[in-house]
């Protein structure tokens, strides 16, 4: 029953094969006798999935039907979940129950999915690793010395290991897209203000972007239908109407002009993972697919430019964790200033520190110029190659990253080598655009991904490209090995 999909799940209720509550029961065992190996986990709720799931079940006892009612999934641990710790990854938030569900989590619940627990995270998603944890590291299925990406590392290991179908998950420069990548799964980055940030604790405002996780784009559009739409609570969600992402899932391929960059081509990548690119590119050339070399040329600037905004936005809004409105407080502080000092030491992890640090320098008077503004004007510029490329062709295609999944430690002392890795994700962040990876083969038993990113508002066609995709191959097919 762990192998189902959510598509197949939803077919399994409807015709009465299994019930939710005995569904929910098997992942439940699952995770508590596998999860230990990988650490996907940062709470279960337990008590909480088995009521969903009876719930769900009466439900469709009573008539209803829908393609998340009784579908058992897992939040990322910075979804507030209302009475739940929420910790966000970090010892800040260790006892930080939320006191409301945010809105993806309340829009999920009511389309009757399962909530199984809260996965492990980079703390305050800060990472592409899932290291930075400081309910420590999470494990790789494939291999389990090596990491699992991040920052939604505990989300893609917990769905790659068939510990549940789907999870949601985050994405600020590339933490669905990556982990979905290193553990063989398919990850969606919507376009920003596609899916509500109400209640995800913020890292960079301008950048955060709420999507699904899964091990099939079918099942990626069933997670999104739930999660997104109009919120009325987070000013940056923007009001258009919302597809039936699930019946686009069968356009063809014929004639669909893909841009590949020649910018993504250079010296930095694994050529095993350039051919592995090749044959994706074959493959949708075989569908129908045609190839048109494009450019990007400011992809250069974009590391920079994210590595001045992302912790510029988080060094503001990690201010609130103060001991006193939020967050861990220390023991006996002498004065305010003691309490601040020591509660936010205390607190905060090494590269949270490193991030507020560089943030705050970035924004400070004499240097917001030098820094802060020049990396917004990259940012636009970065967005123009995209409307320029956009011109010419309807989505882009390219690897979701530079090399495999590295080992576990590999990267620690060398924070700027981890940074690099983001090169193929974060442009997307940048100009807001939708973004998915998909399975595209392996390297040294490693998963590979193939990044697909579209124009505004086209995840249909991204979810269709990749559906027609996995139609013709099956990589995303692959479990790990003791999974
Ligand atoms: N690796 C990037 C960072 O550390 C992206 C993380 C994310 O998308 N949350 O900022």
């Amino acid at each position: 029953m762990h192998q189902l999909t959510l598509a197949e799940i939803a077919r399994g209720l409807a015709d009465k094969k299994f019930s939710s509550e005995e569904l929910t029961k098997v992942l439940l065992a699952r995770i508590t006798q596998l999860d230990p190996q990988l650490n996907s986990f940062i709470s279960l709720t337990e008590e909480l999935a088995l009521e969903q799931a009876k719930a769900a079940d009466a439900r469709r006892a009573n008539g209803e039907s829908g393609a998340l009612l009784g579908a058992p999934i897992a939040h990322k641990d910075l979804f507030c979940t209302q009475g739940i710790r929420t910790s966000c990854g970090s010892k800040m938030l260790d006892n930080f129950k939320a006191p409301y569900d945010a809105t993806v989590v309340s829009k999920l619940a009511a389309a009757g999915t399962v909530t199984l627990g809260k996965t492990n995270m980079d703390e305050f998603a800060m990472g592409s690793a899932n290291e930075s944890s400081w309910y420590g590291a999470v494990k790789n299925p494939w291999n389990l010395e090596h990491v699992p990406g991040g920052s939604s590392g505990g989300s893609a290991a917990a769905v790659a290991a068939r510990l549940l179908p789907a999870a949601t998950a985050t994405d600020t420069g590339g933490s669905i897209r990556q982990p979905a990548a290193f553990t063989n799964l398919t990850g969606l980055k919507p376009t920003y203000g596609r899916v509500s940030r109400w209640g995800m604790i913020a890292y960079a405002s301008s950048l955060d972007q709420g999507g699904p996780l899964a091990r099939t784009a079918e099942d990626c559009a069933i997670l999104l239908q739930g999660m997104a739409g109009f919120d009325p609570n987070d000013s940056t969600s923007i009001d258009e109407p919302v597809p039936d992402y699930a019946a686009g899932l069968n356009g063809s391929l014929q004639g669909l002009r893909i841009g590949v960059p020649k910018e993504y081509f250079g010296a930095g990548l694994d050529p095993r993972i350039a051919e592995l690119i090749q044959n994706s590119i074959k493959e949708l050339q075989k569908l129908g697919a045609v190839i048109k070399e494009i450019s990007l040329p400011n992809m250069q600037h974009a590391i920079p430019a994210y590595y001045v905004i992302a912790p510029a936005e988080a060094s503001s809004n990690l201010s609130r964790f103060d001991g006193v409105r939020f967050g861990h407080r220390c023991e006996d502080p002498k004065n305010l200033e003691d309490l601040y000092k020591r509660s936010r030491g205390e607190g905060f992890g090494a590269e949270v520190q490193r991030r507020i640090m560089v943030g705050a320098y970035a924004l400070s008077a004499g240097y917001y110029d030098a820094y802060y503004l020049k990396a917004q004007k990259i940012r636009r510029l970065v967005k123009n190659d995209f409307m320029a490329a956009f011109n010419e062709v309807d989505i882009i295609l390219g690897p979701t990253t530079p090399n495999p999944a590295w080992k576990l430690g590999a990267k620690n002392s060398d924070p700027v080598a981890a940074y690099l890795e983001d090169v193929y994700t974060i442009t997307a962040n940048l100009a807001g655009l939708p973004g998915l990876s998909m399975p595209a083969g392996f390297v040294d038993g490693l998963p590979v991904g193939v990044q697909l990113l579209a124009p505004y508002f086209q995840e249909g066609r991204l979810l269709n490209v990749a559906h027609q995709y996995q139609l013709n191959t099956d990589w995303h097919t692959r479990t790990p090995t003791g999974f």
